[in-house]
């Protein structure tokens, strides 16, 4: 028996394990998604008294991803970043072990892939962001093979340091895809993380390293652009602007980029390949009628109640606001969400709202990060008013990011505190 909810007779025992299939199929708050928005949420709620909280998630293990660009860039191990999800649902919590492949918001049901259809009185749609990996002709192809990697898969992310790491000489290519992704400057860190290590190495001067990103510019903020063009110079990095991984040819080791300024396209030959998958909202999130344009869900950017279904709410990589997808920015809005559901819970209008924040530290090397911070319109929004000096490379931050988030993470805020 896995029902532990604490406001029924039956609710007797502590959270030990996924739902057995056997409990009510009705939830006061059923929430899509056991990611980082989710059981941070769920936490929250529970701190906040709310009852009859469910989890749907199949996943057997909750990943801290942000420790994914570490594992890359060989400043911290795999384990580190993994915990069985039965470990991190809170107390009280029902886990149902499943994937929801529909919603019905009229009749409030979400079907289940089991073939089960669960009900609830409000509904939270939190499953993250898809990752594409086919989404570019030939990626898989190369990721499959001995020189292709990946912060964005934890298995690839190992590998990526396994092979940066033992590249003496060569071409690195490093590539950021176009279209919405999840923490933006991620796919940045192992290259500079990399690139570190090769000039501690003496290597570095015989890798040519080549980056090739969507925007304008680095990375579209022009203060965190002037650190980062820095540490570009300093390592002598070839940044490619305006510039996507059209296609690969894994037999030659061949990338294409193509300049979406001027539409002209190279070809790189690679000893390691470094790609991010283009992404997009679950495409299932579509056919239930919750989706704005893009297939994100469509949700208040301020209150992030569903612009049309009031039970209905979202938070994380899934939810149609226009922030920088991170943990940094949904962190701020669990908060924001959590108040308001118990708000309307309680007979009450939702009064929080979420201001558009989001932030992604970078580590510029081994012992030092730049962190930016800023609002949906890109301009900066520092945590210090007025102090743009965490947007500097410092070690102060690197030694925040690197030793206390992950404990803020596990301890504060997986728990509903932070
Ligand atoms: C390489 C990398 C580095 C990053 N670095 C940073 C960083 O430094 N700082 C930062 O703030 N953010 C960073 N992020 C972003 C951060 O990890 C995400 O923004 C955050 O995890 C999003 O949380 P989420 O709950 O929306 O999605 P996730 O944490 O991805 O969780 C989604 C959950 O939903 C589940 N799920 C999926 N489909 C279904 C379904 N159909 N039914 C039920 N459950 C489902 C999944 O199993 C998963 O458990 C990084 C991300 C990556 C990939």
């Amino acid at each position: 028996m896995a029902q532990h909810d604490d406001d029924g007779a039956r609710a007797t025992q502590p959270h030990r394990g996924p739902d057995s299939g056997h409990q009510s199929p009705h939830h006061q708050v059923l929430i899509i998604g056991g990611g980082n928005a989710g059981i941070s949420l769920a936490a929250r709620l529970k701190r906040y008294r709310v009852r009859g909280i469910a989890v749907v998630d199949p996943s057997e293990q909750h990943l801290y991803q942000p420790f994914f660009s570490h594992i890359a860039g060989g400043t911290a191990k795999a384990e580190s970043a993994v915990r069985p999800q039965e470990s991190v649902i809170p107390k009280g919590v029902t886990w149902l072990r499943d994937a929801a492949t529909g919603i019905d918001p009229e009749s409030k049901t979400v079907t289940l892939g089991s073939g089960r259809s669960i009900t609830y009185e409000h509904l939270v749609i939190c499953p993250g962001i898809q990752k594409n990996w086919d989404g570019i002709p030939g990626l898989q192809d190369a990721l499959d093979s001995a020189h292709g990697a990946s912060n964005y898969s934890i298995d690839l992310a190992v590998k990526a340091w396994r092979l940066l790491s033992t590249l003496r000489s060569g071409t690195a290519v490093f590539a950021t895809p176009d279209g919405p992704i999840t923490c933006g400057g991620a796919a940045q860190k192992p290259m500079y993380l990399a690139c570190d290590y090769w000039r501690s190495q003496g290597v570095l001067q015989d890798i040519r390293v080549v980056l090739a990103v969507p925007t304008q510019t680095v990375y579209g903020v022009e203060i965190v652009d002037e650190e980062l063009n820095r540490k570009i110079a300093e390592y002598g990095i070839e940044l490619r602007c305006s510039t996507e991984l059209e296609s690969v040819d894994a037999g030659t080791h061949t990338a294409t980029l193509r300049n979406n300024a001027d539409g002209s396209s190279e070809q790189l030959q690679y000893d390691v390949l470094h790609a991010v998958p283009p992404q997009s909202a679950p495409g299932w999130i579509r056919d239930t009628g919750l989706a704005d344009d893009d297939g994100f869900v469509a949700v208040d950017r301020s209150t992030l109640q569903h612009v049309t279904y009031s039970t209905v709410w979202s938070l994380g990589d899934a939810a149609g606001t226009r922030n920088s997808k991170s943990g940094a920015a949904l962190r701020q809005q669990t908060k924001v969400v959590a108040k308001n559901l118990k708000a309307v819970l309680d007979g009450h209008s939702p009064t929080q709202q979420y201001n558009g924040y989001g932030a992604c530290p970078i580590t510029v090397s081994r012992s030092t990060v730049v962190l930016a911070e800023f609002d949906d319109a890109r301009t900066p929004k520092p945590t210090v008013p007025g102090w743009k000096g965490l947007a500097k490379e410092r070690r102060l931050t690197w030694l925040v990011e690197r030793y206390g988030f992950i404990r803020l993470y596990w301890y504060g805020i997986l728990k509903g505190w932070a």
